[in-house]
């Protein structure tokens, strides 16, 4: 995505990526290595004027090695500042950033300090190398306990306090060489089993956005940021706690795409190659669906007026996201009558998703 943003401002692309198939190489050249392969991404280094990740599990040793040959944005501090949950909570909370209570875990008698001091349910987490709820355990009573670490206990954790949250959202902002930055609107997102199913832009009030974008601004000054940086929140009871962030351009702001003047992927391009940014507005009502495992029926998606069929031609796997819709629309009652529409269509747990998340937004 990020290519297709760049090639019509003239940018040509290398990619490299560790499956001989990654679906980047239909916008530029791909090499085909491994994130860890220091003289892959030397070779890489060798071929273009300015580098990026859209992936956050590039060693950072990498990134540094790349950086001896050319420009790389966001920096490798950001980098590594967000792949170990340990680090990034202490680096957050630093920040006078609130996060979820936690406990660092590397052995059965720290896991019980842990549930001492934070109580049931509890989630335990992979330090390292987590995402879409992969590396997690819920921990609902004791006898979760051996269970969750006979999964977990050979790695580094930390256990959280499980948040019940009212709402999860993100907000993702855009930093250029010169500190200008800009801000999307908070997103709402619904997760289910760890993954992100929904996005729906603009539903929060100023006030909230405005606490959101001071925690982002403090962010992106102390790495002095360059590019997007993502932020996901549990909302509970007005205040906002991180989850994580994430040095790159991100799932719930795909609707940026089809909803914003200019979407996260060319603002991103915009930032590291010294372009002026472009407005990170919200140009209609939007609402992305992600496809994950399958694709519905392109037909009759794509019959609904305001849809946007964005197909990553991904091999399907179950729980691999491969594709999203955005839905556009110029009023809330149309989106909600195209989205009822698309959700049936798409079947499976949208359209109870779908009914929740508008029957808390809307009514
Ligand atoms: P993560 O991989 O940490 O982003 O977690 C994926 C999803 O799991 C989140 O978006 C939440 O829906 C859920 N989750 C993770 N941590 C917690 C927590 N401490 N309390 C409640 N839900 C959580």
């Amino acid at each position: 995505m990020l290519g297709l943003a760049g090639i019509p401002l003239g940018l040509r692309f290398v990619f490299l990526d560790p499956a001989p198939d990654a679906c980047a190489g239909v916008a530029g050249e791909l090499l085909h290595a491994g994130f860890s392969d220091d003289n892959a991404a030397l070779e890489l280094a060798g071929q273009v004027d300015v580098a990026t990740f859209d992936f956050e599990n590039v060693p950072e040793t990498t990134a540094r090695a790349l950086q001896q040959v050319c420009p790389l944005y966001p920096a490798p501090n950001a980098l590594g500042a967000g792949q170990d949950r340990a680090l990034e909570n202490e680096l957050l909370t630093s920040l006078g950033i609130r996060v979820p209570p936690y406990h660092k875990v590397s052995s059965r008698t720290d896991l019980l300090e842990g549930l001492e001091t934070l109580g049931y349910p509890a989630v335990l987490k992979t330090r390292r190398l987590g995402y879409d709820g992969k590396g997690q355990a819920i921990l609902r009573d004791p006898e979760d306990r051996e269970r969750a670490w006979q999964k977990l206990g050979d790695s580094d954790l930390v256990l959280e306090k499980f948040i019940p949250f009212d709402a999860e959202c993100s907000l993702f902002a855009v930093r250029a060489l010169d500190g200008e930055t800009r801000f999307w609107p908070l997103t709402r997102n619904v997760h289910s089993n760890g993954i992100l199913k929904l996005s729906l832009p603009g539903v929060f009030d100023e006030a909230l956005q405005v606490k959101a974008e001071g925690q982002m601004r403090a962010m992106l000054e102390h790495f002095d940021y360059t590019g997007v940086l993502t932020m996901e929140f549990f909302l509970l009871e007005g205040e906002l706690l991180v989850n994580e962030f994430a040095p790159r351009v991100h799932n719930s702001g795909h609707w940026t795409i089809d909803g914003s003047t200019c979407s996260q992927f060319e603002n991103h391009l915009r930032a590291i190659t010294g372009l002026p940014l472009g407005e990170a507005d919200q140009t209609a009502h939007s609402l992305m669906f992600n496809w994950i495992g399958e694709m519905p029926d392109k037909r009759q998606i794509m019959a609904i007026p305001g849809v946007h069929w964005h197909d990553y031609g991904k091999a399907p796997r179950p729980g691999r996201k491969i594709g999203h819709a955005t839905l556009t629309a110029d009023s809330k009652e149309a989106l909600e009558i195209h989205a009822v529409r698309l959700a049936q269509i798409a079947g499976g747990e949208f359209p109870a998703l779908l009914a929740r998340i508008l029957g808390e937004i809307y009514r």
